[in-house]
């Protein structure tokens, strides 16, 4: 008999598979990245349809195949349905997807936070109200992912020296993996000038969970958070195993 198993999966990315079958990469929660074959899942009237649409979380009865497992059952968890009525919250749940495909690996040792953290911010993003609000959210769960794949930045004391940085400006730089002196000289990089109320913002980001209403959730406007969400992809892009794609394509629409 085929063994089977159950898991909870966040869609990632689906490819046409002949005529009526889709081949879904996905983030699981026992097994991070896995690839699927869900059967039929283009038939308007098959029972995976819609459930493997990229975002949705399922709850799915998997069979063991013998190159990719086979989705027997998929029943929804959240469709995160509002995302798909705003262009922005696309953008920014299409990058955090493509964070997770980039960082996450088969058999992910922290699956369990990994899923959790997407979740989480598919959630708040789908709930938001507004775009700062989005990208707050999108913030929160850069700061949080990177700590999970062993890349957090340090903001509170100097990267270099050690030093406490306060309230005295700083440069992020990526080399050094947080912030340092602005005193200290870097030759070849590029660093980042940082506010002393940016770091404290920074640090509150990192540490406070989605659906806390922090202090800066209320102060922060547009322009603050797209710079840091800027700088922190950045950032991302510098730590990743992997060119982040889509993004690009996304930002020329
Ligand atoms: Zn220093």
């Amino acid at each position: 008999m085929k063994q089977k198993y159950t898991t909870n999966a966040i869609n990632l990315k689906s490819y046409d598979f002949g005529e009526a079958d889709k081949i879904v990469m996905m983030y699981s929660k026992e097994k991070g990245l896995i690839k699927c074959i869900a059967k039929s899942s283009k038939k308007p009237n098959g029972k995976l349809c819609g459930r493997m649409d990229t975002f949705v979380a399922n709850n799915l009865l998997l069979t063991k195949g013998k190159s990719m497992d086979i989705v027997s059952q998929a029943e929804i968890l959240n469709s995160f349905f509002r995302i798909r009525q705003n262009t922005e919250k696309m953008f920014y749940s299409m990058y955090c997807v493509e964070t997770i495909k980039n960082f996450g690996e088969e058999n992910d040792e922290n699956s369990n936070t990994v899923y959790d953290l997407l979740y989480s911010v598919l959630s708040k993003i789908s709930d938001s109200k507004t775009i700062v609000e989005i990208i707050l959210a999108t913030i929160r769960f850069q700061l949080k992912i990177i700590n999970v794949f062993g890349y957090a930045p340090e903001f509170k004391t100097c990267n270099i020296c050690k030093e406490k940085i306060g309230n005295n400006y700083s440069k992020f730089s990526f080399e050094n993996g947080g912030l340092i002196c602005i005193n200290h000289i870097l030759k070849y990089e590029k660093t980042y000038k940082i506010h002393p109320k940016i770091k404290d913002f920074l640090i509150t980001m990192q540490q406070s969970d989605f659906y806390i209403e922090t202090y800066y959730d209320k102060l922060a406007d547009i322009k603050v958070s797209k710079i840091c969400f800027d700088m922190l992809k950045s950032y991302l892009e510098y730590c990743s195993p992997k060119k982040f794609n889509s993004i690009k394509v996304l930002e020329t629409i």
